[in-house]
């Protein structure tokens, strides 16, 4: 249900119109007043529930309507007014829950950042003692070995990676995180 319908459900038409001033008389079971629209002595407008209804000149319409013409305000700024004037209180409810809804995103990006940057570090300090790992295997395998080539390779594989954990934007920590810990290339 969108604001208008809210606002709508917690009004009467008569009582709308009765405090923007128009005059409503009960007559028989219907609420009428003398028209805004139109010049007139006797009472044609039919105010129901939830419309109302000129039988003189045919205007016709729903509470929103009759306070954005009676007041000359677009029908957004006439549902804020019947909310506001009518203390229903649901435009604030809903500015509450947005506000509580950005703070929630907010915390929750927070954790994230936090929680990338202690993986950050602890993959920094592991990277690094498997670097020096990689350069000891180095001296001790000659460069005609078959192993050479995969050494070197992962030596650089693992420099690559320091480098990224040390200077690179947060987008590039988690891509690698994601590489890392998860096998994925792409986020
Ligand atoms: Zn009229």
């Amino acid at each position: 249900m969108n604001i208008f319908e809210e606002v709508k459900k917690n009004v009467t038409l008569w009582s709308v119109g009765s405090f923007y001033g128009m005059e409503v008389k009960r007559q028989g079971k219907h609420h009428v007043c003398l028209c805004p629209f139109h010049k007139e002595r006797t009472p044609s407008m039919v105010l129901y529930a939830d419309g109302y209804k000129c039988f003189g000149c045919g205007e016709s319409g729903d509470a929103v309507k009759l306070v954005s013409k009676l007041c000359n305000i677009s029908p957004l700024e006439a549902v804020k007014k019947i909310d506001q004037d009518f203390n229903i209180g649901i435009i604030a409810s809903q500015l509450r829950h947005q506000a509580l809804k950005r703070h929630q995103d907010m915390d929750e990006d927070k954790a994230l950042v936090i929680g990338l940057n202690k993986w950050r570090w602890e993959q920094y300090d592991s990277l690094c003692w498997a670097y020096r790992a990689a350069n000891k295997a180095v001296l001790t395998v000659s460069i005609e070995d078959k192993q050479y080539k995969d050494i070197i390779y992962n030596e650089q594989v693992i420099e690559y990676m320091l480098d990224i954990l040390q200077f690179g934007s947060l987008k590039e920590i988690a891509e690698l995180y994601c590489y890392i810990e998860r096998g994925e290339l792409n986020v």
